[in-house]
């Protein structure tokens, strides 16, 4: 398959190494706030990449960093007079619930910053003793005159990018663009004792020390959001290239387009973000994953309620449909494959989720619109849910068991039979209220939620 590399502006051909192994990183969130939906684009697309480089048959570690200490942390720390791992604790938990509720469950192992304390010292001091960092009053910083290939993922020179650059000039620091790898203690904050004295680690640091230690020096894919191209990656590929003189760290840069709010993109300080917690009242997860997977994954893209409305549509035609057949035994034959390979061929190219629910929702047009199919099609179908289930995560199903099915519909069967309506309906209402509804159509009722 060919994937977009933001280091070399091109399609790729995706390819593993030593029997098909995939090492992918991807950013994490910095656990001061819950996530907005623009985090949540991200994450379902890395899931999905993820699942369907499995499904390829490659074996993909997929390891993500959780930011647990930086500004953000502590200053909300101090404004809900507690400690930052207070703060930590309350939003990575809620992290991990949202992505969870959200299907994201490919990922293999989550590494907190602050676990890798050691690691990132010991990176800081190995890059120190290259010449590549620097301590002064406030901290020791990675001075970016001394890697020649700074800017080269961002297509920047040096020295555009100083001129381009918003940074805050700190008189300690020897260019504008160094950045700080370990930030000395100021009263009131955390900090671990160090080389350089008691402080705490910079951003870009925690990335590469915590991806050296797990996979290397050399690794296969680095994905985040495109707001992360420059500085973070930057900086991530020059702390490691540096140190390590292994060039590339990574071969494939993934990067993602922005969610924006009328044209401004999503963000916490802006204040207009959607949040994934309030659209689960409403929406499916399913819903929210097609909707998000109907967008270009490199394009900046609106948000949309009515792409929301449209992504709940789908998913309960999808769980209609999966409802009808969940009985068949899922079959595997030439048929079904075919289906399957012309569903997913355009993610082949360049991951085209949005091209592939197009073709999702052709299958189900077709599929919901014949009636009498036989036990052998049944199944096929059924099979061809599942493959799409194992790659999307879009086929909601939850676990009645179907005793209870076929129990509360016998029941209300019996009641129209005797033309007892009023209990009929009552039942229909109080499921529904459930959030499960009644469909009865030519081929009987059925049960769906
Ligand atoms: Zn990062």
């Amino acid at each position: 398959m060919k994937i977009y590399d933001t280091l070399s502006l091109t399609l790729k051909e995706l390819e593993g190494n030593n029997g098909k192994k995939l090492k992918m990183f991807v950013c994490g969130p910095t656990v001061y706030d819950k996530p907005h939906l623009g985090h949540a684009k991200t994450n379902i697309f890395f899931d999905v990449l993820a699942k369907f480089l499995r499904f390829k048959g490659f074996r993909v570690f997929y390891l993500m960093n959780v930011t647990d200490i930086d500004d953000k942390i502590i200053s909300r720390a101090n404004e809900e007079g507690r400690g930052w791992n207070d703060v930590v604790n309350t939003y990575s938990s809620s992290f991990f619930e949202i992505m969870k509720r959200l299907r994201v469950d490919s990922i293999n192992y989550y590494a907190f910053a602050t676990d890798y304390i050691n690691e990132i010292i010991d990176q800081i001091s190995r890059l120190q003793h290259k010449g590549l960092a620097y301590e002064t009053n406030d901290g020791v910083y990675f001075s970016v005159r001394g890697f020649s290939d700074y800017g080269k993922l961002s297509h920047q020179s040096i020295d555009s990018l100083i001129s381009g650059a918003r940074i805050s000039i700190n008189e300690n620091k020897k260019d504008p663009l160094d950045f700080a790898l370990w930030k000395k203690r100021k009263p009131g904050e955390p900090y671990w004792d160090s080389p350089w004295g008691q402080g705490r680690p910079g951003w870009h640091i925690e990335d590469t020390a915590i991806t050296e230690s797990i996979f290397g020096p050399q690794y296969d894919i680095h994905g985040g959001g495109a707001d992360l191209i420059f500085p973070h990656h930057e900086s991530e590929i020059a702390q490691m290239e540096g140190v390590s003189g292994k060039v590339p760290m990574v071969n494939y840069w993934i990067h993602t387009g922005h969610l924006n709010v009328e044209n401004v993109k999503m963000s916490k300080s802006l204040k207009n973000f959607v949040s994934p917690e309030d659209l689960l009242k409403r929406f499916w997860p399913e819903a929210i994953r097609i909707y998000l997977l109907s967008m270009q994954y490199r394009n900046p893209a609106n948000y949309s309620e009515k792409g929301l409305i449209d992504g709940q549509i789908i998913a309960e035609k999808i769980s209609l449909l999966k409802h009808r057949v969940k009985k068949y035994e899922p079959s595997v034959s030439d048929n079904s494959i075919q289906i399957i390979n012309n569903i997913i061929s355009p993610l082949e190219n360049d991951m085209n989720t949005q091209e592939a629910l197009v073709l999702i929702n052709d299958f189900l047009k077709e599929s919901l619109s014949i009636r009498d199919k036989s036990d052998k099609i049944n199944g096929e179908i059924n099979y061809v849910l599942n493959t799409i289930d194992e790659i999307f995560g879009i086929v909601h199903d939850a676990p009645l068991p179907d005793g209870a099915v076929d129990l509360i519909l016998s029941a209300r069967n019996e009641a129209r039979k005797k033309g007892d309506f009023g209990t009929a309906d009552e039942i229909r209402k109080k499921l529904g209220e459930l959030g499960i509804r009644i469909e009865d159509s030519t081929e009987g009722s059925f049960l769906w939620w």
